[in-house]
């Protein structure tokens, strides 16, 4: 017989992982890929680099500056424009950081950014100046986070943001997860992700057993903007998700250009019920700086609204909400 050899283990990265690793592009790959030439209006150099996974750059359709899902992505040099109204911190979400790593401004829940890292990288995104260096989650604040909530009883909900949570390893995902099943009073675990959506090969099997035992409610929020997004495989992801038991819902950002249309955000509302999804929110842009090109009048979106409820089963409208520094909920428009 031959001899099993004991080898060690390599860090053999997974599918998902590879992906993710080739995230990081320049404008002019950006460009190539698109099939499209350089443009005067474009920003070469950003601190907030730009990224974006193989699944959503094969939903761009080529040779239209004005895909909807390219210019999610796209940096201009107006992003470094002045403007008055929009700041760093909109939320001022640095004030209610009780310690590391953890946003409590809600009563029963409270947010862990357990990463900064996120596998696209959204120029509209209000997190975008967000000091992740200083929040970012050693070993050690995870137990000061268990801690907190051991002696917060009033959270009974923990909220994955971050960046994106499903980026962090499957070792760091089962190690919290493991440890959160024995905090009696939390009752549910939300995830607020954009890689279902951008890197949907992330839902594999290992994902799938961190959360086979769980006892809690699981909820993952998803981002989508626009059905283009949404493809086969995305599909997949949510059914795999939801086979697992969890809640599944979705939060856009209406964004100029992108989505400010009814019979877009309704195609949005029923490709997302396709995929086992239930459209949640429906978002102001958050002023956040080099993000106004984005921005549009209240009574656009609020006409855009009405048309929208006009068009739509009831359960596929989501609520049209903003989010207002120091409030303990989101403040619901009309
Ligand atoms: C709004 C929001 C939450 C929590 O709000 P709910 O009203 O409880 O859904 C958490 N994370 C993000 C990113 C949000 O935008
Ligand atoms: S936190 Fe969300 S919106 Fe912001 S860059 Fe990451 S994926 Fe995009």
């Amino acid at each position: 017989m031959i001899p099993v050899l004991n080898l060690p283990v390599a860090s053999k990265k997974k599918p998902w992982q590879i992906e993710l690793s080739k995230a990081q592009i320049s404008l002019k790959e950006l460009l190539y890929f698109c099939e499209l030439p350089m443009q005067d209006s474009l920003l070469e150099h950003s601190d907030f680099i730009i990224k974006a996974t193989p699944n959503y750059l094969n939903c761009i359709v080529k040779g239209n500056i004005n895909d909807p899902l390219l210019l999610q992505i796209l940096p201009f040099k107006s992003e470094n424009d002045l403007i008055e109204g929009y700041s760093n911190d909109p939320l001022l979400e640095k004030s209610q950081n009780p310690q590391a790593a953890i946003v409590h401004k809600y009563q029963n829940r409270i947010l862990v950014v357990a990463t900064g890292s996120c596998a696209i990288h959204c120029r509209y995104c209000f997190r975008r100046h967000f000091p992740y260096e200083e929040n970012k989650h050693s070993k050690q604040q995870w137990i000061q986070t268990v801690d907190y909530l051991n002696k917060h009883q009033e959270v009974n909900e923990i909220i994955f943001s971050g960046g994106d949570p499903l980026s962090l390893s499957d070792a760091s995902l089962k190690m919290m997860i493991n440890d959160l099943e024995k905090i009696p009073t939390i009752k549910t675990i939300r995830f607020h992700s954009r890689i279902p959506v951008v890197l949907p090969s992330r839902i594999d099997a290992d994902f799938e057993s961190i959360f086979k035992q769980s006892t809690k409610h699981l909820v993952m929020v998803i981002h989508s903007n626009h059905a283009n997004e949404l493809n086969t495989e995305v599909k997949l992801a949510c059914k795999t998700l939801k086979s697992n038991g969890f809640t599944l819902l979705n939060q856009s950002v209406i964004l100029k250009n992108i989505n400010n249309h009814a019979d877009i955000l309704a195609k949005l509302s029923e490709r997302l019920f396709d995929c086992g999804v239930m459209p949640y929110y429906l978002h102001l842009l958050d002023q956040v700086h080099g993000s106004e090109h984005f921005s549009l009048p209240l009574n656009e979106v609020t006409l855009i609204y009405e048309q929208l409820q006009a068009k739509l089963s009831g359960y596929l409208v989501p609520k049209l909400a903003k989010e207002e520094p120091n409030h303990s909920n989101k403040t619901l428009i009309v």
